[in-house]
């Protein structure tokens, strides 16, 4: 049976919008759905063809594809397939799209109606400081809240919603047709046993409306990134009288300018000259307190870390401070002037032929030598 050009059967233009694609298929998906026409192999058929051809045009590649060479240009076997008739890869999702209005609260198992409003996730970034010591934010979300029109309720001021006369007020409904035979929700009340004859009209019937709500957030002291904070009954708002859902507002700590963060310790690198690396002496660090000496032996080697006990976080679930671990680097010295230079040369005569200065380059020389000597 030769197959009919997929525009054809959603009965769309050439041209037409995703939009426009979606709502020719819901349209079809409704009229042949198998649950609304038991037993007839023709809307069966229709309601494959229908799946199909949006599977195809909905998907942009395949579309651009089907565009430039018809039936051939996409797979011919997609959805063609045996079985079920609910072939396709991403029918679950059109599934869930098209029907949440149809099917109502069948997904997410609702007990008489009453949903739970989901629970929201907030991105709150912050400095390293304010993540260390605490701090509080003020955030905006957007989120869904009971409207204020009608309390909630849906229904239009003045009138209340009356029994649902599909279901009888139980909020579900037997399907023993088709390709089930389960227990559904009710798709007329969405499972509440009501329905509203006259809808509100700040809500238009859905009891919610869309806001921004402004929340003050308490960051405790010593937060990481990833770590979550959790502020109950603030994200949306439930639907038929369910309870709210939570927002999760998740910390991303920002990096810093100097310091590294690994847990509750706290890692810098510390330039030191080299004559200071030679001789000893006292550098200022940075902390999160404020600056503090540090006293550095003489003949410090550069990459040797210095431990400032508990100079790093006191971690949010309690326990001891870190330590803040100092990585001192040392520098060579540039622009020199005459001077200078005259004294390292000096310095560089006096030390030829004596390694003892150098504990690094004599044990590197002996390993060279005896890896040249294995060759
Ligand atoms: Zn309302
Ligand atoms: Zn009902």
């Amino acid at each position: 049976m030769a197959k009919r050009d997929y525009y054809e059967v959603l009965g769309v233009e050439r041209g037409a919008s995703e939009a426009e694609l979606k709502k020719a298929y819901r349209r079809l998906a409704m009229k042949y759905h198998p649950d609304r026409n038991p037993d007839d192999k023709g809307a069966e058929e229709k309601f494959k063809e229908a799946n199909e051809a949006y599977e195809v045009l909905s998907d942009a590649g395949k579309r651009s594809a089907y565009d430039q060479y018809g039936h051939a240009g996409v797979d011919p076997q997609m959805g063609g397939g045996g079985g079920a008739g609910f072939g396709g890869a991403n029918f679950s999702d059109i599934f869930g799209d098209v029907f949440s209005d149809f099917f109502g609260g069948a997904r997410g198992g609702s007990r008489g109606g009453a949903q739970r409003g989901s629970d929201l996730r907030y991105t709150l970034e912050l400095d390293l400081e304010e993540a260390v010591r605490g701090t509080t934010v003020t955030i905006r979300v957007p989120t869904l809240v009971g409207c204020k029109t009608c309390d909630g309720s849906g229904a239009k001021k003045g009138t209340s919603p009356v029994t649902c006369t599909t279901c009888g007020g139980i909020g579900q409904v037997r399907m023993q047709q088709g390709f089930f035979s389960v227990q559904q929700t009710c798709p007329r009340c969405h499972g509440s046993g009501k329905m509203i004859t006259d809808p509100c009209g700040s809500c238009h019937g859905q009891g919610r409306v869309e806001e921004s709500k402004t929340l003050s957030v308490k960051v405790p002291p010593g937060v990481d990134t990833g770590d979550r904070i959790r502020l109950s009954g603030e994200g949306e708002a439930g639907s038929h009288g369910g309870p709210a859902g939570d927002l999760y507002v998740v910390v991303n700590v920002r990096e810093h300018a100097i310091f590294q963060r690994d847990g509750k310790h706290l890692y810098c690198e510390v330039p030191i000259s080299f004559a200071d690396a030679a001789l000893g002496g006292e550098l200022e660090v940075p902390t999160l307190d404020g600056r503090v000496k540090l006293k550095i032996p003489e003949g410090t080697q550069t990459g040797k870390l210095f431990r400032l006990r508990g100079k790093g976080v006191a971690p949010v679930r309690g326990g001891a401070a870190g330590d803040l671990m100092c990585r001192v680097a040392v520098e060579t010295p540039v622009n020199l002037n005459k001077r200078q230079r005259e004294l390292l040369d000096e310095f560089r005569k006096s030390l030829q032929g004596d390694d003892s200065h150098s504990p690094k380059a004599s044990g590197w020389f002996e390993g060279v030598k005896r890896f040249f000597g294995d060759v």
